[in-house]
């Protein structure tokens, strides 16, 4: 028997993303942006490197410059070469060249003899190890040839990779304009923090938890704040936002209770493509159409909100933002937690990696429940139970996945 034969509504993750990636379409428009704003930005073109790097062969260390060939033998010090200032000559036979890390090789050097293997005096330098050819020099080009592509169409910048770019002299790129995305959450039951609570109310945590997932992923957020359970309201909230933004992201009301407008508003404005996945926590998720704009509804409950956002949403926004994504790296670990499942969900459980011995071990990062946010704090990654899987005992391996930053 097959998930979709117990529940032939529920469609398994890996085919709601293939859906959701196959309808969406990537922003097109361009613009470029100094280095200083490219951190988080998204790369609409290649970037290659006009030059080389290091642009001279230079000393690994300080030391002397010297020929290899003179073995032993002690050397007349003809000079200095410092970084930012080369030596102007040629060591000849017999002689070498004070230099400091960084500083380019002097023409007839062909190795670095390191301060530490040598006596010296005023005039001359001794080995006392003898140089070989090559020692402690970098070569020119060896960490990125002239006219090499440093980094690909679709990658997201990353710090390093700023300071990649600077390297090779880029002081602007091509990138992605920007996702616009709109959030509203809804409930009747919600208040904003800040507000006091009537009997049955409680705070939205939602929004605040989405948009800030957003920040991360670096789109621009239109807040639209909180819409009560009346189909009128939600169905104006859903026009205005999808003429918006690329992308509306609703919270709450996707069930099937009294008050669960958002779906049949959806499909009165727009297009529901599906909206129920074989995943735990989180299995009402709607995805469609709102005019030109692409709908996230994620179901209320907080964690389920989060999880779904973080591992249906966000691979479609990254890829709509222009992003090449790779999938992320999993690993198997041996399980210091019970686990009580039945087959036909996708499982993520927040969860506690760590070390102990040498041996890496996993455990549940406490009570699992779907409005439980504490089940995220302190917890470094999911355990993914595969949703054929039944219950795990302890010390069964599991697949473990990391947090990325995006949620962390
Ligand atoms: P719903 O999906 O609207 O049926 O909501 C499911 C549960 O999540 C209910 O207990 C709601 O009160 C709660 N919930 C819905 N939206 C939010 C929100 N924005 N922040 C916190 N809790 C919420
Ligand atoms: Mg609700």
């Amino acid at each position: 028997m097959t998930t979709c034969d117990r529940e032939p509504t529920l469609l398994p993750m890996a085919e709601a993303i293939a859906r959701m990636s196959t309808t969406i379409t990537p922003v097109t428009a361009t613009e470029t942006q100094p280095l200083t704003q490219l951190l988080d930005r998204v790369l609409a073109q290649p970037v290659h490197a006009q030059l080389a790097v290091p642009g001279h062969d230079n000393a690994a260390m300080d030391g002397y410059a010297l020929r290899a060939a003179d073995g032993d033998a002690p050397r007349e010090l003809v000079g200095q070469a410092l970084a930012g200032h080369p030596f102007e000559g040629e060591i000849k036979p017999g002689q070498c060249v004070r230099i400091t890390t960084g500083a380019m090789l002097p023409a007839g050097a062909d190795t670095v003899i390191m301060q530490e293997n040598t006596r010296t005096d005023a005039q001359q330098v001794w080995p006392i190890q003898t140089p070989r050819a090559g020692d402690n020099i970098r070569r020119a080009g060896e960490d990125i040839a002239p006219g090499s592509q440093v980094l690909p169409k679709g990658h997201r910048v990353g710090p390093v990779d700023v300071a990649l770019l600077a390297s090779v002299g880029i002081a602007k790129a091509w990138v992605y304009r920007r996702l616009k995305v709109a959030i509203l959450s809804t409930g009747d039951e919600l208040v904003a923090p800040g507000a006091p609570l009537a009997p049955g109310q409680l705070y939205d945590s939602n929004r605040f938890g989405i948009a800030a997932v957003l920040q991360r992923l670096n789109v621009q957020v239109i807040d639209l704040g909180l819409i009560a359970d009346d189909p009128a309201a939600i169905h104006l909230a859903l026009q205005r936002a999808s003429e918006q933004a690329d992308v509306v992201i609703s919270s709450g009301g996707v069930s099937v209770g009294e008050a669960d407008h958002v779906k049949d508003v959806l499909t009165d404005l727009g297009q529901i493509n599906f909206w129920k996945v074989a995943i735990k926590p989180g299995k009402p998720f709607a995805f469609g159409t709102l005019g030109d704009a692409f709908f996230f509804g994620l179901p209320g409950n907080p964690v389920s909100a989060m999880v779904t956002l973080h591992q249906l949403a966000m691979p479609v926004l990254r890829t709509m933002a222009g992003e090449h994504i790779q999938n992320a790296d999993t690993f198997q670990v041996k399980s210091a937690s019970k686990y009580r499942k039945r087959p036909g969900r996708l499982d993520f459980q927040r969860a506690t990696l760590s070390e102990q011995d040498g041996q890496c071990t996993v455990s549940r990062n406490g009570p699992q429940g779907s409005g439980v946010l504490t089940s995220f704090r302190g917890a470094n990654c999911y355990v993914v139970l595969e949703q054929e899987r039944g219950s795990v005992e302890e010390e069964e391996f599991v697949t473990v996945l990391p947090f990325d930053r995006f949620i962390r």
